[in-house]
């Protein structure tokens, strides 16, 4: 399979001095902040890593999400998708994926299997999903993926250790990880057999998280780091504190529940997906106590002091709960003076003006918002360089590819690794090239170049590139609806309706020099070419609009 695929792509007939034994297809993640999904392949088998979402720009026109373009998969017809972790930038593609791939056999870890669930459900699909756990073999037709216990800021984010049947080569990748050794919920990555399981190999190859190559934070914070802050601020006089936060981070919202039981306070998860993680734990029993949790927002005072609201909406969100209560529209809190907004979280690139438009909202009601700029109520899942000279250190690679982040991340990945560690060669790839290792483990790369991403609007449907042109120009320039009565045309008027749909009035105020426009043309024309007809009233009726506007709006002419 692998050699079919290598010779497809051009190079020169292997021989048994040189075949490929594994090879390495980003389909997304490299080159951008998301749908990270990775095509691993042996030489008789493949497998899918991950199934991420891409989420929309603002100017996405109602899009839900964006996914790789899926059809090279076709061709090596994976047996099986592997999940790391339960980040939407990691499973939100999985429907697309059963889709294409009916009989794939799904692997992930509890947690992972119940958010994956909870998502099947309102798909209406049903997969059995595979458990896997830390250091349990997962064995393929010539390699095999071992799951490592990493760090990261959702419960049970596994590295996977691949092993080829040939025993000279091996690779892990660890997508999104960090290490902490103070998260006083789950246990420390697991350099120990990281470092033990490398050892009896010549060809190491690492593919390691980029995310945070240029952050100032050498060592990434543990989540246990950031108990002292909460105590501290839950021990101030504020009236009812609001922590907002990446529902999925259920470390944080342990914190968050822990401190408030030592500060006497009820705790309520308020907004769809603050509930809908926190339930997954409490099914899971990850959460010890629920005594201080208050399920139901309609069963309190929602006014009363001792309250610590998990609020969802931490991207700025349009329909989060968060903005709902910031902008006054929320049906049980409203902000009083004394109130704090904790931000236990970090913009995404592209929301921190969503985010300011809602700080601005609460200090114009009163309240108060804390950032991790004022104190330390935010740590990152992903790697400082402290981080990964510890993954480096531990699995002594020989290559690594640098994952996860966007072109300028991968690149000073690169740029840092040949600066800190010159004798592993590091490999800069992007989504659709393929990193091939041969039987005497020499690398080589194919660079593909990549596929535009698909947009998936409402019921998990495609919507084709062009139908987003045509909603761009639609929501930019407004429409006019013209129909014209076949049977009217000849006579001294033409029988017209005209519907404008966001155009201003003063274009609105022309409907009788647009319908004299009409007449004016059908007076001088052959009324049998409608066809024709069309195009050049588009023309003329734009043209008008335009000297008016400024701007031409859509225009569609129907003869009924
Ligand atoms: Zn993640």
């Amino acid at each position: 399979m692998l050699q079919q695929y290598y010779l497809k792509k051009g190079n020169r007939p292997m021989t048994s001095r040189n075949k490929p034994i594994f090879s390495i297809i980003p389909i997304g993640g490299l080159g951008q902040i998301g749908s990270n999904m990775t095509l691993i392949s042996g030489m008789t088998e493949s497998l899918i890593v991950d199934c991420g979402i891409l989420f929309p720009n603002e100017d996405s026109y109602g899009i839900n999400y964006l996914i790789p373009d899926l059809d090279i998969l076709e061709q090596s017809s994976p047996s099986s998708l592997i999940i790391t972790h339960g980040h939407e930038d990691h499973i939100g593609a999985i429907y697309h994926i059963i889709k294409k791939f009916p009989n794939i056999k799904v692997l992930a870890s509890p947690f992972s299997s119940k958010l994956i669930e909870r998502k099947f459900k309102s798909q209406k699909i049903s997969v059995k999903i595979h458990p896997i756990r830390p250091r349990e073999e997962i064995i393929f037709s010539d390699f095999s993926v071992t799951p490592v216990q990493t760090n990261h800021s959702i419960p049970e984010t596994f590295g996977l250790f691949f092993k080829s049947k040939l025993q000279s080569f091996c690779s892990l990748l660890i997508s999104d990880f960090k290490f902490d050794d103070k998260n006083p919920y789950e246990s420390p990555m697991d350099l120990n057999y990281i470092k033990n399981i490398s050892q009896n190999f010549s060809k190491r190859l690492l593919l390691a998280d980029s995310t945070n190559i240029k952050s100032k934070n050498e060592k990434t914070p543990s989540e246990g780091d950031l108990i002292t802050t909460f105590e501290s601020l839950f021990s101030q006089n504020y009236k009812r504190i609001f922590v907002t936060l990446f529902p999925s981070n259920i470390f944080r919202q342990k914190t968050v529940i822990q401190t408030a039981k030592k500060f006497n306070k009820k705790v309520i998860p308020y907004g769809r997906s603050v509930e809908n993680y926190l339930e997954t734990a409490i099914d899971l029993k990850m959460i010890e106590d629920e005594s201080g949790i208050i399920k139901s927002v309609k069963s309190i005072n929602s006014k009363d002091d001792n309250l610590v609201i998990i609020i969802s909406g931490c991207q700025g969100d349009f329909k989060g709960a968060l903005r709902r209560v910031a902008s006054g529209e929320d049906p049980y809190f409203k902000i009083q003076e004394g109130d704090l907004f904790v931000f236990s979280s970090t913009p995404i690139p592209g929301n921190e003006k969503k985010i300011s438009q809602i700080m601005n909202k609460i200090y114009e009601s009163g309240g108060e918002a804390i950032t991790n700029s004022d104190c330390l109520v935010h740590a990152s899942g992903h790697p400082g360089k402290e981080d990964l000279k510890i993954l480096y250190d531990a699995f002594n690679p020989t290559d690594i590819i640098p994952i996860h982040g966007e072109s300028h991340l991968l690149n000073a990945h690169k740029d840092f690794i040949n600066e800190l560690f010159p004798d592993i060669k590091a490999h800069v790839i992007y989504n659709f090239n393929s990193l091939l290792i041969d039987n005497n483990l020499e690398i080589t790369t194919i660079n593909d170049p990549p596929k535009p991403p698909l947009f998936i609007h409402g019921k998990e449907v495609l919507l084709e590139k062009d139908c987003l042109k045509q909603r761009r120009k639609l929501a930019s320039s407004g429409c006019l609806f013209i129909s014209i009565k076949i049977e009217s045309l000849g006579k001294k008027r033409a029988n017209l309706k005209l519907e404008f749909f966001g155009l201003p009035q003063l274009i609105q105020d022309k409907e009788d020099e647009i319908k004299w426009l009409i007449n004016n043309y059908f007076a001088k024309t052959k009324i049998k070419l409608f066809e024709k007809s069309k195009e050049e009233l588009k023309i003329e009726i734009r043209r008008f609009c335009n000297k008016l506007l400024g701007y031409k709006p859509i225009v569609f002419i129907h003869f009924i």
